[in-house]
């Protein structure tokens, strides 16, 4: 007779790491992945509709903001980390392979940076909740008034 996970670390062990990093790719809830966390892009009208994400998700009802300021590790380590671990690279790629004047690396290098950063939001706040729910789980709404 196969056991059943009695506590939700016990349920999240069971999905490995990289289930929970192809749902942040995918911009899905971290618990079901199946319902979007974000608006659709089609469907963004303001800057807010890029960057806030859903209350909460439609088919498990997890809470995507578990409390205020929540995401500003996704924003300070996750976006401007990978950023600029990307930035970093590419630098040295291009200054080991071609080592080009120092304008081509202001202008293909540090010009898109912000660009990027803020194309990379959505995927960092996702990423930031995939790590988040795998490190801790946080059980979903009824679990918690059950
Ligand atoms: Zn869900």
């Amino acid at each position: 007779m196969a056991t059943v996970p009695t506590t939700i670390r016990e349920r999240e062990r069971k999905i490995s790491f990289w289930a929970f990093f192809r749902r942040a790719m995918r911009l899905r809830c971290p618990e079901c992945g199946m319902s979007r966390i974000f608006k659709p892009w089609r469907q963004t009208r303001t800057l807010e509709d890029w960057v806030r994400p859903l209350h909460d998700c439609p088919n498990c009802e997890y809470e995507y903001q578990r409390e205020e300021g929540y995401f500003m590790m996704a924003i300070c380590a996750v976006n401007y980390g990978v950023i600029t671990a990307g930035a970093i690279v590419v630098a040295f790629l291009l200054y080991t392979f071609v080592s080009p004047p120092l304008w081509v690396y202001i202008v293909f290098i540090f010009v898109p940076m912000p660009l990027l950063s803020f194309l990379f939001t959505r995927h960092a706040k996702a990423l930031w909740m995939a790590i988040d729910h795998y490190l801790e789980p946080q059980a979903k709404r009824q679990d918690r008034h059950a």
